[in-house]
């Protein structure tokens, strides 16, 4: 960023999408080719994907929303079903379920880890139970080994939301590359972008044939007039100009979250042994840093929530809220969930702040910030 963007824009926001200049003539160059629905470019974009994760079959689609609505489809989750998920996290993760008709099992996530808790999952299995709906939160990982002898032990199949976690490894194997589907966001807000967008890493072949089906009107080329329709599908198919987003954004990747890591250790660095809220759980070189948010002290302060983000927001400072828990929603309340069955859920949703963390930050901005908050919270 140069300093004439600093100055019309003083303010630290809490995430900012990096798009270079590369990137924006090769969107030029698909919007003058004349083709900008799903083409050539989706093409390579799913193949460049499917190196990343070592060669496995990748769908593209309009979001991660719509990424885990078709993977439940391809699993043949509906009505009658049970998908056990954490109660923290974004609402997309729990709505899926419901919109194919199933019903969503919330189990509570680890205080810091913002994890789902495997032991509390295995105690929410039921005959009913047909998926586990894992988030990778912040892109530290689950414990893989754990989930996967759960779930195959169960004979369940395994939905990772991984909207946060593309970069994530696990004990050095990435995120997407194994396990049964995994789903990435690329949202603005994600570590990579392609303004809207998402992608399914894995499936079988059968899962695979369900998802470009509901994915593209559940269209085949077959039949008298040299097309078919086999089911009433949806569209959810990416464009080539967002896809030429998700090209030069995937060259960056490894960058971006390298540079993540930096600015996550320099806060680590300067909050040392004694800091005034709670940080969250660091993980090892393989958490790709998505979100870098620690709890407020609010039983000790004298001010709430509110009140500390528009103190940070009047020294220039943009926060964050990811995110509060899922099951105190109306439309999660609807279903019979109610306050006290998740407490480290219900307190990170209270006490959460997301503190700026993108790319393009330096590390005099962390200063800034942990002198602000460091203010705030002593001083209330
Ligand atoms: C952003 C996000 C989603 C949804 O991603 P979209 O691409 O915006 O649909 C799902 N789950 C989690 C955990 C997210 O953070």
């Amino acid at each position: 960023m140069n300093d004439s963007t600093r100055q019309v824009n003083p303010m630290l926001p809490f995430t900012r999408p990096w798009i270079d200049e590369d990137t924006i003539e090769a969107v030029v160059e698909v919007l003058r080719s004349g083709w900008l629905a799903s083409g050539p470019k989706v093409a390579q974009f799913e193949q460049e994907l499917s190196s990343y994760f070592g060669g496995r079959p990748v769908r593209t689609q309009t979001s991660a929303t719509a990424g885990l609505e078709l993977a439940l489809l391809a699993c043949g989750i509906g009505k009658g079903d049970e998908v056990i998920t954490p109660a923290l996290s974004f609402v997309a993760t729990a709505n899926v379920i419901v919109r194919v008709g199933a019903r969503p099992v919330f189990v509570d996530v680890g205080l810091d880890s913002r994890n789902i808790d495997l032991e509390q999952v295995a105690a929410a299995i039921t005959p009913r139970t047909r998926a586990i709906l894992p988030v990778h939160f912040a892109g530290l990982p689950v414990d893989m080994e754990r989930l996967y002898t759960l779930a195959d032990r169960q004979r369940l199949r395994v939905i990772e939301d991984a909207a946060h976690a593309i970069g994530s490894a696990w004990r050095g194997r990435r995120i997407g590359s194994f396990g049964d589907l995994v789903v990435f966001s690329f949202h603005p807000n994600k570590n990579i972008t392609t303004i809207e967008g998402g992608a399914i890493s894995g499936g079988s072949p059968e899962e695979l044939k369900a998802i470009e089906l509901h994915r593209w009107h559940g269209q085949v080329k077959s039949g008298p007039d040299g097309f078919d329709t086999l089911l009433p599908g949806g569209k959810y198919n990416l464009s080539d100009v967002a896809a030429a987003v998700g090209l030069g954004q995937l060259r960056r990747l490894e960058e971006f979250n390298a540079r993540r890591r930096v600015l996550v250790a320099r806060y680590f660095e300067l909050w040392g042994a004694d800091p005034p809220l709670r940080l969250p759980e660091r993980g090892d070189a393989g958490h790709s840093w998505h979100v870098f948010t620690p709890l407020l002290p609010l039983a000790r302060m004298r001010i709430s929530r509110r009140a500390f983000i528009e103190s940070m927001k009047e020294r220039g400072i943009g926060v964050g809220i990811h995110y509060p828990a899922i099951h105190l929603f109306s439309a999660y309340r609807a279903l019979g969930y109610r306050e006290g069955q998740f407490p480290n859920a219900e307190r990170i949703g209270r006490e959460t702040v997301t503190l700026p963390l993108f790319p393009a930050m330096e590390l005099h901005e962390v200063e800034r910030v942990v002198r602000a908050v460091n203010d705030i919270v002593r001083g209330a």
